[in-house]
């Protein structure tokens, strides 16, 4: 049984900044990913408060917003069987140091603040961000 999944993937600014994010989007497509929607915009610091606000009690939270709105983002939709849980093995742990070999993270993060990618932790969640960048 097929099991389609949108996930929501951001390229955080780091990567923008470094122009690797066609690099990153190429391993998305590598792994069977299709970029259904896709922008590069800026957030405000506000929106990045919204979009994080599952961390608001975390000690990092104040930095990852400002961080997050920083500078250019590469926002899209990423669509295939399991995306949510395979994006996240692709993407690679949460701090690039622990990321496995092979894994976005550990191929371009460089440090668990700028660790190079977001990806949607559930498919609740998938649908709560999707909605949250392409509510039109
Ligand atoms: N983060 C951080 N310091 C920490 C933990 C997380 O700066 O100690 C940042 C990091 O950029 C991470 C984001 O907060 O990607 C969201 O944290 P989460 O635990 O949801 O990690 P993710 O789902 O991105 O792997
Ligand atoms: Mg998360």
């Amino acid at each position: 049984m097929s099991n389609i999944e949108q996930t929501l993937s951001i390229i955080k600014p780091d990567a923008v900044e470094r122009n690797i994010d066609n690099e990153i989007k190429q391993m998305f497509k590598n792994k069977g990913f299709s970029v259904v929607k896709e922008k590069k915009i800026q957030i405000e610091k506000s929106e990045a408060e919204k979009f994080y606000k599952v961390h608001e009690t975390k000690p990092f939270y104040n930095d990852l917003c400002s961080y997050l709105s920083s500078g250019p983002i590469v926002v899209m939709v990423l669509e295939k069987e399991n995306a949510v849980l395979d994006n996240r093995k692709l993407m690679g742990a949460t701090n690039p140091k622990d990321a496995e070999e092979g894994t976005i993270r550990r191929k371009y993060g460089i440090s668990i603040d700028k660790n190079s990618v977001h990806g949607s932790d559930s498919d609740e969640n998938a649908k709560i961000e999707i909605d949250f960048f392409f509510r039109d």
